[in-house]
């Protein structure tokens, strides 16, 4: 279940979409903050910032280093009414609370859905941009074809950036829900019972060819470096063997991530002022 094809369609609207909004006199802008340049966070940086460069959005990098430099280019980017999504990069320095700082992006710029505000909305059913992470899971899942309602889905992690937003759009699709983390004492037993597997918890090749059943489809949230420079996903590619149908990595969420990142952006700008 490649992302490529499904990255390149979102990508395709939404260069459309900003080459209108631009025509009109605004431009979507992407505002990126940041507080570190260890390798993982530049890369993914730039690789967001050439994307944005490509649908025709312009993008910004913000760096400071300290919780009250972003505090303050938060608010100042808040205020600005040519900057209509605002990403805050992790990971933040010492002693900074990422939900703390994600308070001051406003909903309608919260473009990556990571206020306390966006998720609340999420799960109560109000409009908010939702993590783009969780929503790549949903949106390769409909790609696919594959039917949600009343069918078990378990996911695997419970961060606020993609298991709990995952398993929220996933319930409110109508199947029924499981959550795992680092404390389920049986991973295996409660996975091998999925329809839809979702593995996001950071550890690759966590999910084996054992905790899947055959017809479970499995979407691999994971990307972990491999010391050879590389990346490995949470999902051992030995389970294509045993499950339905199973997402790559590199080349599966990533892609349709960045591409409904940006179509955020787009949605952000149609909506501002
Ligand atoms: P996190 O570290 O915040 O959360 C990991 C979760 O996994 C935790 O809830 C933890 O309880 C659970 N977990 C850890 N070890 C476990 C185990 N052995 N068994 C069961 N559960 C376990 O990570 P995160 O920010 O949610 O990211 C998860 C993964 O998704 C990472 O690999 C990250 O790089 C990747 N990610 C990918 C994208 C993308 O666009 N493809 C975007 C965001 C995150």
């Amino acid at each position: 279940m490649s992302g490529r094809e499904l990255a390149k369609e979102v990508r395709a609207a939404v260069a459309a979409r900003a080459a209108e909004l631009t025509k009109n006199g605004r431009q979507p802008r992407l505002a990126v903050v940041t507080a570190n340049d260890d390798g993982g966070s530049a890369a993914y940086i730039r690789s967001i910032s050439a994307a944005a460069a490509r649908e025709g959005i312009a993008c910004d990098v913000a760096r400071t280093t300290t919780a009250t430099g972003i505090t303050a280019t938060l608010t100042s980017l808040a205020d600005d009414p040519e900057v209509h999504g605002i990403i805050l990069q992790t990971p933040l320095p010492e002693g900074a609370s990422l939900a703390a700082l994600a308070t001051l992006i406003p909903v309608q710029k919260d473009v990556d859905g990571a206020s306390p505000e966006s998720i609340g909305r999420l799960v109560a059913g109000l409009p908010a941009f939702a993590p783009a992470t969780a929503e790549a899971v949903l949106a390769l899942l409909d790609h696919y074809g594959v039917e949600l309602r009343g069918r078990h889905a378990v996911v695997v992690g419970r961060s606020v950036v993609v298991g709990k937003p995952a398993a929220h759009l996933l319930l409110d699709r109508h199947a029924t829900v499981t959550i795992c983390h680092s404390r389920t004492p049986d991973l295996a037993a409660i996975t091998r019972q999925a329809d839809i597997l979702v593995a996001a918890a950071g550890r690759a090749g966590l999910i084996g060819p054992w905790h899947v059943s055959p017809g479970t489809t499995v979407i691999d949230v994971g990307t972990n470096a491999t010391p050879e420079g590389g990346l490995a996903g949470d999902v051992d590619p030995a389970v294509t063997g045993v499950a339905a149908a199973l997402t790559p990595v590199p080349g599966g969420v990533g892609p349709v991530t960045t591409a409904l990142l940006l179509r955020h952006v787009v949605e952000a700008a149609a909506i501002a002022g």
